[in-house]
């Protein structure tokens, strides 16, 4: 077994960022940040104060009254140089990421690799504004002109599951755009943002233009109140999204709020199980089930269910645990000791209510890392919709097995489920694909692809309690951190 070296065994007190520099918390009110595979210790994490949180967003705000000014090429070239410091650390922040959140490290380097094309993305910033805007002569003698001016301080508030990259749908666009941020991480897993902070001091900005403060609800609440604030982008569960979307919205603010999931994915009687399987396998219990795009019902249409059942079941108990670190290794252990307790007691659940559990990883054993918060993968056969386990975001690597007659029936199943993150279909007919596409309520949509996570110049998308508001992450939030005037001119 080589594990690769962690960057370092402990990170200490996290440090916020305010007006351009390092400040130690005055807090009182430190909670520790755990390793999942060793159930170690590697942080402290202090809840900041609400003056602490106050001075960021006056930081923020006294930052913006400038840096809306720079031209926007010379805001672009600060980008530039964030994306050469964060190549140069692409391998520290992913080993970061699977210290502290147990995803294995190729996980972690698609998290990067995502993170960066975020920021090539708001690179290109100008010509996505650049629509051609003006109409002459929209009357006699009278031309109309659309601008847009980026709005002040934003929040970016992020979940555990993907704490560089979630964040970074937004950052790098509000930067483009004139706009300056507070970011929160999860508390959970907040020591790669920490780092990223320390890796983006490389780059210079103008004082104020990021800065993070690091705490849990209360710090959530009190940015979204905060009247200098102008909106939030918020990323995490339905529960806690709907409560941010309310706030925001009772302090009249904007918001973007991506919320939790429960993915469908279909395999059709004609469907390549070779390439299917691995594609499951990714999907299901990829960062352990902990994705909003992962993989929980697998919907089986008529004569492919024994054959998927079994191929599926044969690759799943195949499947490697332990420390991500360790290359060879395939799923690493939840998040938290609380996450593996919630996530058993809906396998409990599953049993209870009387599905068939045909994999079963709850008593899974890692030699090497006996006190990790591991699960192996399962896998429940004999769902039916209206079980509690086909139906709520379990967030674990737990599969259930829905059989069903044919694709009518699935989609008319998927559309009753109150989530629409994502829905994928595997097959080799273009009609069923196309009808799939069409018929399904879900924002993002799988054609034999078992994740369907949009690239940066896409919105990503989300329908139904998986997403609150209009504008989503990624490209769409151009329109987010800007409001639009009209301008119509006429010369005589
Ligand atoms: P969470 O909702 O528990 O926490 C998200 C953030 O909100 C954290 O920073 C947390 O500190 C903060 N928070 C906690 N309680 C709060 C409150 N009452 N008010 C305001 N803020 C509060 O989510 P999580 O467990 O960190 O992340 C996992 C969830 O995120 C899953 O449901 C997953 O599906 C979802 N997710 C969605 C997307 C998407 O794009 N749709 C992407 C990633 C994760």
């Amino acid at each position: 077994m080589v594990v690769l070296q962690e960057v370092k065994s402990h990170y200490g007190k996290l440090n916020l960022f305010i007006d351009g520099e390092f400040v130690e918390s005055e807090s009182t009110d430190l909670h520790p940040v755990m390793n999942p595979a060793r159930d170690e210790v590697i942080a402290e994490v202090p809840f900041s104060t609400k003056e602490e949180v106050e001075q960021a967003i006056k930081a923020g705000e006294e930052a913006f009254e400038k840096w809306k000014e720079i031209p926007m090429p010379t805001r672009i070239q600060y980008l530039y140089k964030l994306k050469q410091v964060v190549e140069e650390h692409f391998e520290e922040i992913s080993r970061i990421i699977t210290q502290n959140h147990g995803k294995i490290i190729d996980e972690s380097r698609g998290e990067m690799r995502r993170l960066v094309e975020n920021i090539e993305t708001a690179c290109s910033i100008a010509y996505t504004l650049a629509k051609g805007e003006q109409l002459d002569q929209i009357a006699s003698g009278i031309d109309e002109t659309l601008v847009r001016e980026p709005l002040g301080v934003f929040a970016v508030i992020g979940p555990f599951n993907f704490p560089a990259m979630a964040p970074f749908w937004f950052i790098p666009h509000a930067i483009a755009l004139g706009c300056t941020v507070v970011v929160k991480p999860s508390e959970i897993t907040p020591v790669a943002m920490s780092w990223l902070f320390k890796v983006m001091e490389k780059v210079d900005l103008p004082p104020g233009v990021v800065n993070l403060v690091h705490g849990s609800k209360d710090v959530s609440q009190t940015l979204i109140s905060h009247p200098d604030i102008k909106g939030v982008a918020f990323v995490g569960s339905t529960r806690v999204g709907s409560q941010v979307y309310r706030l925001a919205a009772e302090h009249g603010k904007r918001a973007i709020v991506q919320a939790g999931a429960k993915n469908f994915i279909v395999v059709m009687p004609d469907a390549n199980l070779e390439r299917t399987i691995p594609a499951l396998l990714t999907s299901f219990y990829g960062n352990t089930g902990q994705r909003c795009l992962s993989g929980a019902n697998l919907v089986a249409i008529g004569g492919i269910y024994e054959d998927l059942k079994s191929k599926f079941l044969e690759a799943a108990s195949k499947l490697k645990l332990g420390y991500g670190l360790d290359e060879t290794v395939e799923m690493g252990p939840v998040v938290t000791k609380r996450a593996k307790e919630r996530i058993l007691g809906y396998i409990e659940k599953g049993v209870e209510e009387g599905a068939k559990l045909i994999l079963d990883g709850r008593n899974t054993k890692v030699e090497d890392y006996p006190n990790g918060y591991f699960i192996g993968p399962n896998i429940f056969d004999e769902v039916t919709p209206d079980m509690t386990i086909a139906k709520e975001e379990i967030f674990g690597p737990v599969a259930s097995i829905i059989k069903v007659e044919n694709l009518d029936e699935a989609i008319e199943t998927i559309n009753k489920s109150n989530y629409g993150n994502m829905a994928c279909i595997f097959t080799s007919n273009g009609k069923w694909a196309r009808e799939f596409r069409r018929g399904v309520q879900a924002g993002n949509i799988g054609v034999n692809i078992g994740i369907a996570a949009p690239m940066a110049f896409f919105p990503f998308a989300g329908w139904k309690n998986s997403f609150f508001g209009v504008l989503h992450g990624q490209i769409d939030c151009v329109d987010f951190f800007t409001d639009k005037k009209v301008v119509i001119t006429r010369w005589w």
